[in-house]
């Protein structure tokens, strides 16, 4: 089957048609499909490695976003989360970015700093200096002992760059190791190396090593993506729904971008929006959501005030441009990424060859929500969406069954009335035709 993510009527299709789809789309195996197919698939043994103390597991649904068209490649996105509303979203927005070419996507080295902290430094200053002059020393010593195996796959210590911290407790060194982690997220990696290298950094400091252990603003390993969206296709979406011009639809966005630009207040409700199409890519593909999470909100503090992690501008035709910059500290080789059946088989689903292609994907993803969540809000709301989704739910709570739901679903969005006994009338009526 050809690799094309624009599959029309997804949404409509059986979880078993989907499947069967995405298993041609992928390639998948039977075994690989049936991963997905199964539930209770983490079996006990497993789980009980994975953490400690284990006494279950819990699921959550599998959705899969589609029209992803990243760099010219076609993807279809795994997305792990609990919330309605937001595979529709991002499917929605891929398709509209896709009358422009969709994502381009680029990433920078897999680069994570580990920090060591080091107090009881006589000379703070006159050590981080001695630190910096022997750089060459620690990085050599560092990638011939490769403690945590990352030379061997390209990655290793690439350099070291020291801080000198005044802090309510005194002042300290801190020695930032900036690490190739290549398919890894490089937690456990870093870790390693950062209690291998802390006897040279207290030799050398005449100080005292403390916390050794990475950090998760990950400034140096980011992925940028960007998309067109044209103003006369955004015209058109709207087409019999409102009113709305290319042009204006485009200022508005602009403007609601401009509002979190300006008030962390809507800042942290619109990277939520991103967020929800990054964790939900994380934690499908297995990696640590908490990690991504942390760096995303310290990065977009980074000018000094919290700020929206995308921007939007016009171009010269009046099209809507849209640009996401994040950092990405995941992984393919790591955590869960390996172990977990459903994340290996996501892993599978995308397709991505390196950690690198897996980031430039999770941005598109962000930045596609975020696209969504912006259309949506600067036009006719987000309430109408949520509305027919929970139509649906209420219809199912009235009883309502197979293609019934949609009926019910939809007479009670046209009437504005949401509820249960309406839904349940409506259904009575349905059986008396
Ligand atoms: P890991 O230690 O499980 O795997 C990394 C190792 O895989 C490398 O050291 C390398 O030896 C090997 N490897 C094989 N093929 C590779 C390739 N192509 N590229 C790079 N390495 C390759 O995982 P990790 O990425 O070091 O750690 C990730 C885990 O650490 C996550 O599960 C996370 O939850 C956890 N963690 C996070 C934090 C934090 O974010 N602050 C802290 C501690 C632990």
């Amino acid at each position: 089957m050809e690799r094309k993510s624009d599959i029309s009527g997804f949404h409509e299709l059986s979880p078993k048609r989907r499947r069967e789809i995405v298993k041609a789309f992928a390639g998948l195996t039977n075994e690989e499909a049936k991963a997905l197919e199964k539930t209770g698939v983490l079996d006990e043994k497993t789980a009980d490695m994975m953490i400690e103390n284990v006494v279950g597991t819990t699921e959550l649904p599998l959705g899969i976003a589609t029209n992803f068209l990243i760099n010219g490649k076609d993807y279809l996105i795994p997305m792990v989360i609990e919330e309605p509303s937001v595979v529709a979203a991002a499917s929605y927005a891929a398709k509209l970015a896709r009358a422009s070419g969709g994502f381009t996507a680029t990433s920078t080295d897999p680069i994570m700093i580990g920090q060591v902290q080091l107090v009881n430094v006589k000379n703070p200053e006159k050590a981080a200096r001695d630190i910096l002059a022997k750089k060459e020393d620690i990085i050599a010593y560092a990638n011939t002992v490769d403690p945590c195996v990352l030379v061997k796959f390209g990655g290793g210590l690439r350099d070291i760059e020291t801080r000198v911290l005044a802090t309510p407790a005194g002042k300290m060194v801190i020695v930032h190791m900036l690490v190739d982690c290549r398919d890894a997220m490089g937690a456990n990696a870093i870790n390693t190396l950062g209690e291998v290298l802390a006897p040279m950094f207290e030799d050398i400091s005449g100080g005292k090593a403390r916390l050794r252990i990475i950090s998760n603003l990950a400034d140096r390993r980011t992925a940028k993506a960007k998309a067109v969206w044209k103003k006369e296709v955004l015209e058109q979406s709207f087409s019999g729904k409102g009113d709305f011009k290319g042009e204006d639809i485009v200022n508005w966005i602009i403007e609601a971008w401009a509002f979190a630009f300006s008030d962390p207040y809507r800042a942290a409700t619109h990277n939520k929006g991103i967020m929800n199409g990054v964790d939900a890519v994380v934690m499908a593909t297995g990696n640590d959501w908490r990690a991504v999470e942390a760096g995303a909100h310290a990065y977009a503090s980074m000018r000094g005030r919290y700020g929206p992690l995308t921007r939007y501008s016009k171009d010269k035709d009046g099209n809507l441009v849209g640009e996401i910059e994040i950092p990405t500290a995941i992984g393919l080789v790591g955590g869960a990424t390996k172990t977990h059946p459903v994340a290996k088989v996501a892993v599978r689903i995308l397709g991505v060859k390196n950690a690198n292609e897996l980031s430039e994907v999770i941005a598109s993803v962000g930045l596609a929500q975020n696209f969504a969540a912006l259309r949506a809000l600067a036009t006719e709301g987000i309430q109408r969406g949520h509305m027919r989704l929970h139509a649906r739910n209420i219809a199912v709570m009235a009883g309502a069954q197979g293609k019934d739901i949609d009926v019910v679903a939809a007479k009670m969005v046209e009437e504005k009335k949401i509820r249960v006994d309406r839904a349940k009338e409506i259904l009575e009526k349905l059986k008396d035709q």
